[in-house]
């Protein structure tokens, strides 16, 4: 097809909103690694899981068969809300590169929340709600997935309590009053209102929190208040599963166009919009029926992927949590304070985990400040202020576009630009002020993170 015809914005249809997730475990020849019982170290069971998350949760988490599973009515009527999301093909940001690459991403930050985060969100809502529960409790470190859940929450009628990392609440007041608006409570967390908070307190004081710590408060909340269930925005496989709606969009509204994607890049966090961008054309890969170049890019100040080691380990840091396989740090692992833009999790979805273990997609981390002029170069041309998360992948898309200029090779990109920044002004502040600085952790740093994995012989 003549390239010339592709617009700015490739919009589906609204009734294109996919009707299934797409869940790639169910293709994939090594499966994830189950989640174990940190006493007996066998596999969860559903009765096991039952009294931290919902049934029809725990189904879909436990679920590594069936390839497609029905988006509810409800949640895809609410999707109409927001999506399709758009795919951009970025012609300015080609422009000033000077690039034959051609580069699309997708935009996942048109909705209040500003990311990825409300497509589980409403999903994880629905589920409670249809199990009569009263609310659910999380945690969030910058803030997106508590915005979304407390926005699915207060359309289904659901408390929400939301435990939010200190430095992000400290930092980040108007993300906690957009989640009050729509009627959460927001405890900075480590905090006194639970027993592990308070021993995370004692054992390190003035400590400015981790994505770790602020799981272990949600769940013992949860586990100890009737009515509630736990709920976590990225990491599991359910969350993966939700996400697939991003990359579903995405392939539809390219194979209209006849085009393929060379490389698809995204940033990995817990690894949900990257595992939802890339899930259809994992797919395809995985059934050898296409290949794709996929690379997940995380922050060098916490690089599961790339430094971590491929162990079970705690999800949380007061290991109360069931022990999953995963790319680590050690869920002791808490990331230097001067790091910015979220992506502080020690861990990785297991599911990306086993498939960048598999050679089925690659890893790279890059640097605070590069990252943060890769989202400039990209507001000033495309005009959507990037968070500082999806900013990662913007950083290698323009990387591997610069390396397309070298070479000539005029290879299709695929990003996900999974969010908007206006809530992180106190970082650009930092870049734009030059007292933005770096941080990679030492080896040594490293260590002490490894040391807390759990010694277990399997
Ligand atoms: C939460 C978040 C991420 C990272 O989380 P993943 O689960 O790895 O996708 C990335 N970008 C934005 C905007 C987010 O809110």
């Amino acid at each position: 097809m003549d390239e010339k015809k592709i617009p700015y914005k490739i919009y589906l249809d609204e009734s294109e909103i996919p009707s299934k997730w797409y869940n790639v475990r169910a293709d994939m020849k090594n499966k994830p690694a189950p989640l174990l019982n940190p006493g007996t170290l066998k596999p969860m069971t559903a009765e096991e899981l039952a009294p931290v998350f919902c049934e029809e949760l725990v189904a879909q988490e436990l679920n590594d068969t069936d390839p497609y599973i029905d988006i509810p009515e409800e949640i895809q009527n609410f999707y109409k809300m927001y999506r399709p999301s758009p795919l951009i093909r970025a012609y300015f940001l080609e422009k000033a590169l000077d690039t034959p690459a051609k580069i699309y991403y997708k935009f996942e930050g048109n909705n209040t929340s500003g990311s990825h985060k409300l497509n589980s969100a409403i999903a994880q809502a629905y589920y409670a709600k249809k199990q009569g529960l009263k609310g659910v409790t999380t945690e969030t470190g910058a803030g997106q997935w508590g915005t979304a859940l407390s926005m699915a929450c207060s359309y289904f009628g659901l408390d929400c309590k939301v435990y939010m990392v200190k430095v992000s609440y400290e930092q980040k007041p108007f993300r906690r009053e957009v989640m009050r608006t729509y009627g959460a409570s927001v405890t900075p967390s480590p905090s006194t209102t639970t027993n592990i908070g308070k021993k995370i307190l004692a054992a390190h004081p003035g400590t400015t929190g981790s994505l770790g710590c602020a799981i272990s408060e949600a769940v013992e909340v949860a586990t100890t208040t009737e009515g509630y269930r736990y709920v976590l925005g990225s990491v599991l496989n359910q969350v993966l599963l939700h996400q697939s709606v991003i990359g579903l969009e995405a392939k539809a509204a390219m194979d209209k166009y006849g085009v393929k994607p060379d490389i698809i890049i995204g940033c990995a966090g817990g690894g949900s919009n990257l595992g939802g961008l890339i899930a259809p054309f994992m797919g395809e890969k995985l059934r050898g029926e296409a290949d794709y170049r996929i690379i997940a890019v995380e922050p060098a100040s916490c690089p599961s992927f790339t430094r971590g080691k491929f162990a079970y380990d705690f999800c949380d840091t007061g290991m109360v949590c069931p022990l999953a396989k995963m790319y680590t740090l050690g869920s002791g692992f808490i990331p230097s304070a001067n790091h910015a833009g979220g992506l502080r999790y020690h861990g990785m979805s297991s599911t990306l985990s086993q498939l960048y273990h598999d050679g089925l997609m690659e890893a790279t981390s890059v640097e605070q400040t590069s990252v943060f002029e890769a989202a400039e170069k990209f507001a000033r041309v495309e005009g959507i202020l990037p968070a500082p998360e999806s900013s990662h992948a913007i950083r290698v898309a323009i990387d591997e576009a610069l390396k397309c200029k070298e070479t000539g090779e005029e290879k299709t990109i695929l990003f996900g630009l999974t969010g908007t920044g206006y809530f992180d002004m106190v970082a650009y502040e930092k870049y734009n002020d030059g007292v933005m600085t770096d941080y990679i952790p030492t080896d040594a740093d490293l260590e002490k993170g490894f040391a807390g994995l759990p010694k277990i012989d399997l």
